[in-house]
């Protein structure tokens, strides 16, 4: 369970969130739509824990995470993340990076050997795990990533557009990937996207945000059906 409650942040004078409330139901598959510039990563990060709010609140399954006065940081949030660019380990070999997100556990090396293998096996990658990621095509990377995200089998996973620098087959294939093994875990998804058919072909539920503002919330027959604003249907390229 993810509950935004008037989250705000600048960076000096330049505003990124200027009040945004969400609530993102356990096991949900929540896609973030909206224009460059318009604070998507801004709140994802802060969600993540990377950025700290200027005012307001995050809490993850009922704990307060973030507000003016505090940051629970990113490792203690039970959370995986995907990036657009891999953000692998260049000196680590595949099963280190994916074993990376193991390391607070108390776990037997045999038992986290076993927890990586599996995991890479599920992401396509057998036979890769001691290769170096400079050696693995983008797409190759980006499935180490996923895999790192999945293998503590946090509660809630965030992408920030982790498919923009591959190229339109893969991106098909890999957003399929993504979906069921996202799914799979059970885990809540927040993910980043511009890409308008992407974020209907993969959510539960869309936001749009607009200059730091959550413009509309909800499932995407909603948001084709009943555009809040003009904005949202013409943003989403339906209804309006
Ligand atoms: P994009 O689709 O281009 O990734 P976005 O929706 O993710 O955009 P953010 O990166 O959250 O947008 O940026 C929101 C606003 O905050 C923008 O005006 C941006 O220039 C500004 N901003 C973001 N990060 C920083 C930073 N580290 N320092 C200064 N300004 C920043
Ligand atoms: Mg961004």
């Amino acid at each position: 369970l993810i509950e935004v409650k008037g989250a705000a942040k600048s960076y000096g004078s330049t505003p990124a969130l200027t009040g945004v409330d969400l609530r993102i139901e356990p096991g949900r598959f929540a896609v973030l739509l909206g224009p460059s510039g318009s604070g998507k990563s801004t709140l994802l990060r802060s969600i993540a824990g990377i950025e700290r709010l200027d005012s307001g609140s995050i809490s993850l399954n009922g704990t307060t995470v973030s507000s003016a006065s505090m940051n629970v940081p990113p490792e203690r949030r039970d959370l995986g993340m995907v990036f657009q660019d891999y953000a692998l380990w260049p000196h680590m070999t595949v099963a280190q990076n994916v074993g990376y997100a193991l390391r607070r556990r108390k776990l037997r090396s045999a038992a986290a050997t076993m927890l990586i293998t599996e995991m890479l096996e599920r992401v396509g990658l057998t036979g890769k795990a001691s290769s170096y990621p400079p050696e693995l095509s983008g797409g190759q990377q980006q499935r180490v990533s996923l895999a790192r995200a999945l293998v503590g089998r946090p509660s809630l996973i965030l992408f920030d557009e982790p498919l923009s620098n591959l190229d339109a087959d893969l991106r098909e294939r890999l957003r399929l990937e993504i979906s069921t093994l996202t799914r799979e875990t059970g885990a809540s998804a927040l993910y980043i996207t511009h890409d308008q058919s992407e974020a209907f072909a993969l959510a539960d539920e869309i936001g749009v945000l607009r200059e730091g503002t959550l413009e509309q919330y909800g499932r995407p027959e909603e948001i084709y059906n009943n555009p809040a604003t003009p904005f949202v249907a013409r943003f989403t390229g339906v209804g309006g």
